[in-house]
């Protein structure tokens, strides 16, 4: 049993997809452990991303990121972080498969509906951004 981190991105929150979302979670037999809606400063948005503090999209990841609240959640699941990345799909809804989340509700590239984590390492560092141990059960 592996835990993963999944944000809900300001793109989705503004449409009120949060419910839709979470359902494709959990036909995908991913359990929602963790959950708060959140809204993060410019400050917090960038430490998150500062694996992309030097890519050409990083300023304007930051902003939209902390321009309206995000869902942060903890889902839990064999394989729980290659499963939602297949959930998600391609990080570009162009290239995401027929059925996931970015496929149906990303607007672009940026705007792309979800996060989650890629690796072990990654989730248990995302995880520990934003819950303290006694919300993880
Ligand atoms: P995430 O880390 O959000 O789960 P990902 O792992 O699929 O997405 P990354 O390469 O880690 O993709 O990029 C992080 C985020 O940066 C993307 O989800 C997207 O919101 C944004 N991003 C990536 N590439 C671009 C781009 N070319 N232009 C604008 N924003 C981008
Ligand atoms: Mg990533």
């Amino acid at each position: 049993i592996e835990r993963t981190l999944s944000i809900i991105k300001p793109d989705a929150t503004n449409r009120n997809l949060t419910g839709k979302i979470n359902a494709k979670f959990e036909e995908a037999g991913l359990r929602i452990i963790a959950q708060k809606r959140i809204k993060l400063t410019m400050d917090e948005a960038g430490k998150f991303y500062e694996v992309h503090k030097e890519r050409p999209f990083y300023g304007e990841l930051c902003e939209f990121m902390a321009s309206a609240p995000v869902v942060v959640q903890v889902l839990e699941g064999e394989s729980a972080i290659a499963k939602n990345r297949e959930v998600m799909g391609a990080t570009n809804p162009a290239d995401a498969a027929p059925g996931t989340i970015r496929k149906e509700f990303a607007n672009s590239v940026g705007e792309n509906s979800v996060h989650g984590s890629d690796a072990p390492e990654t989730a248990t560092v995302e995880i520990a951004f934003f819950f303290s141990g006694l919300e993880l059960v």
